[in-house]
């Protein structure tokens, strides 16, 4: 069964797409946490960061530059903002396609919240 995301990068589903060539599509968040909040996300159909192999190196660095760059786009790269990979149930990683967050436009507070 494919993704949401799978089916997002071929157009078969709607998505607020912000950029997309054929490394990478982004698009924002259909349930934002700030006023940013980008998904950078693989063309090429990798489920989590585990399934990433030395193949995938150039990828994985296109993805940070990419959100680099549209986070200067969307004016926060100086107030600054954050960059998540998600992975697997403890990591919270809900789409089993690999993606990366790209969020801020607001203090984002602690990295994780502590556990009680
Ligand atoms: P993660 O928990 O890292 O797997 O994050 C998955 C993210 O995908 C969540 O923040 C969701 O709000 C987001 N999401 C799920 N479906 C869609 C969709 N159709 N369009 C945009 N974002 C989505």
């Amino acid at each position: 069964m494919p993704t949401i995301f799978a089916k997002i990068i071929r157009g078969e589903a709607d998505a607020d797409i912000v950029y997309q060539d054929d490394r990478v599509t982004c698009f924002r968040d259909i349930s934002p946490v700030a006023p940013v909040h980008i998904l950078i996300v693989p063309n090429k159909e990798i489920a989590t960061v585990n399934d990433l192999t030395d193949e995938d190196q150039a990828l994985a660095g296109y993805m940070i530059l990419t959100a680099q760059r549209l986070a200067r786009e969307a004016g926060i790269h100086e107030s600054g903002y954050r960059l998540i990979i998600n992975c697997n149930q403890d990591g919270g990683q809900v789409v089993d396609h690999l993606h990366m967050h790209l969020v801020g436009g607001r203090p984002m507070g602690p990295m994780v919240a502590r556990k009680r």
